[in-house]
């Protein structure tokens, strides 16, 4: 992994090594008491990746994945409990609250549910707002100044009109396009878009994501766009990076995975995107049963208890994020 970052070094924006995250687990009175062993969540467990400024890095997976929390870390949302984020070659974790509350100007996140991240009684004007009033380097008039246009930019319009209402007075679009709007009046290089579509309707989702890669254009934004749905990945991204029960198992560019995945868990993901033609028959089978927990994750290769391809090896040898390709990693020993 690291090769490959070295070699985009001077493009690179962001540089994530060996990321770790471990929840402690919550027990009750009496778990407590009768068992002294602590347990942990291994929710991101050694995930490196890179991305370079201007790129979009999809970052996939089912739902408890570790993805969203991959997305915080990257921003120092979370502490790690081991690893390194460094944004334009030094580490996020080292800096002081002080430079940490300079650094979030650029570095900003668009959160999955818009209604949960704004509050109800903050009229949407004050919330977009929010911000910049922190950083207080403007004056009341010039607030509200780049307030509109920021507004305007993502489509609130007439954003005069629009300032004063409430979340609750909005529909689920323009909630989606608040929080866009939120993430992007301190002018920021890098954003990370935690499942921006996954709570509009059909129909606005084409529209947010249009907006987002209009956006990206303008203000020369770098992504790293998390998402369940492998299909949205066409429309936005640059690469893509397929998570896995903590951990990363594919990563490479969005055409190379499509046309040629390489892990078989990318493969069931693919094959599951809905295809528009009833004659078409799927070639791949749908991977067994749920997800593993990650509290005890399994030996091996994690994908093991599930893949349609696994082997007696996978239940024992942990398989590493190898070279596909020189652009194109893979964790899987077959
Ligand atoms: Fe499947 Fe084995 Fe590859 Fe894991 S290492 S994805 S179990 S074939």
């Amino acid at each position: 992994m690291l090769a490959i970052q070295v070699k985009n070094k001077v493009q690179t924006l962001l540089e994530v090594h060996n990321l770790k995250k471990h929840f402690p687990l919550q027990k009750g009175f009496i778990d407590n008491f009768l068992s002294k062993e602590k347990g942990f969540v291994r929710a991101v467990d050694d995930v490196s990746f890179f991305i370079k400024k201007g790129e979009v890095l999809g970052l996939v997976g089912e739902s408890g994945c570790g993805k969203t929390t991959t997305g915080r870390l990257a921003l120092r949302l979370l502490e790690p409990t081991s690893g390194d984020v460094l944004y334009k070659g030094s580490s996020i974790f080292s800096h002081s609250k002080k430079e940490m509350l300079k650094m979030r100007k650029k570095m900003q996140i668009i959160f999955q549910d818009p209604y949960a991240s704004l509050s109800p009684r903050m009229a949407i004007g004050k919330a977009i707002a929010h911000p910049i009033v922190i950083h207080n380097k403007h004056n009341k008039a010039e607030v509200k100044e780049i307030c509109l246009q920021i507004m305007e930019k993502v489509g609130l319009t007439p954003a005069s009109f629009l300032y004063k209402k409430y979340p609750h007075q909005l529909s689920g679009g323009q909630r989606q396009r608040v929080v866009i709007a939120r993430a992007l009046v301190t002018n920021p290089e890098f954003v990370v878009a935690d499942e921006p579509i996954a709570m509009a309707d059909v129909a606005v989702r084409a529209m947010i994501l249009e907006l987002m890669v209009q956006l990206k254009e303008e203000f020369d934004l770098t992504y790293l766009f998390i998402t369940h749905d492998l299909a949205t990945c066409k429309y936005i991204c640059d690469r893509v990076a397929i998570m896995y029960l903590g951990k990363i198992v594919e990563i490479g560019p969005l055409e190379e995975v499509f046309k040629n995945p390489i892990h078989p868990y990318t493969a069931t993901l693919l094959e599951a995107v809905p295809v528009p033609d009833p004659k078409y028959r799927r070639t791949q089978p749908i991977p067994k049963g749920e997800i593993p927990s990650a509290i005890n994750p399994p030996p091996g290769c994690r994908f093991h208890p599930r893949c349609p391809s696994a082997k007696a090896m996978c239940s024992t040898d942990e398989p590493d994020l190898r070279e596909g390709s020189r652009v194109h990693w893979v964790a899987c020993s077959l």
